[in-house]
């Protein structure tokens, strides 16, 4: 963030923005959040913000990003907004906790917490890098009341997991046994979360259980993000 954003002739200037004076700290007058009117203090994704809207978007931003990433379910436009947000919520929250603006108590507490958080959220980010590869596999389902197989494919893999869809509705912990169709490996996998998806069929995310590195894939390599791998998402590895 700027940092004439706290220099006092600015705030002077947006003060005076009520009453049609001023222009210069224009887009910092107010929070960006409909009905509120507290000055805004920071700017994050040029959206101006007061200190309890920015903590508030903040807050939802990394939920939102933190389940997509254990679920598997970001998309390739929210990996690069990932980033984008991760770069710019550390930069504008480290900006306000040294900054002259005053926070109370609880205000510094939250500050203090959410750049905790955002910074465990980047930590995740490099410790589970995905990528969009579609590997055939066949889904093996067996309990006493139901037995079926499926071939798919998956739309994301990690390390330890996978996204995929298939025409059976699973719940959460259900076991399955997956096999690959391109190379002869199998491991017992958990699902993770279930949800019906637009075309009728299941979505879900499952957790390999019994096999370490099951899609052979270097994951120490330098291109690690979803849309480095868009392009050669035909292949398995
Ligand atoms: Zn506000």
């Amino acid at each position: 963030m700027p940092p004439f954003l706290f220099d006092t002739t600015i705030l002077f200037c947006i003060q005076h923005l009520a009453c049609g004076g001023g222009q210069v700290g224009a887009r910092l007058a107010h929070c960006a959040d409909p009905g509120c009117s507290a000055a805004a203090v920071s700017v994050l994704q040029q959206r101006p913000y007061c200190v309890h809207h920015l903590f508030e978007v903040c807050y939802q931003k990394v939920d939102y990003y933190l389940q997509g990433l254990q679920e598997h379910t970001l998309q390739e436009s929210d990996d690069r907004a990932l980033r984008d947000f991760l770069a710019e919520s550390t930069s504008v929250l480290t900006d306000l906790a040294t900054s002259p603006v005053a926070l109370d108590n609880l205000a510094r507490a939250r500050l203090l917490d959410l750049l905790l958080r955002v910074s465990e959220l980047g930590q995740h980010l490099r410790r589970s890098p995905r990528r969009l590869l579609h590997v055939p596999v066949r889904l093996a389902f067996e309990a006493p009341d139901a037995r079926w197989e499926e071939v798919t494919e998956t739309q994301v893999i990690s390390r330890y997991g996978a996204r995929l869809s298939c025409h059976h509705r699973l719940e959460v912990g259900d076991l399955l046994l997956v096999i690959r169709l391109d190379k002869p490996q199998r491991a017992r996998a958990r699902v993770t979360w279930c949800r019906t998806a637009d075309s009728g069929t299941f979505e879900m995310g499952i957790e390999l259980l019994s096999c370490d590195n099951f899609w052979e894939i270097d994951w120490e390599a330098p291109q690690q993000t979803l849309s480095d791998n868009s392009s050669k998402s035909q292949s398995p590895a």
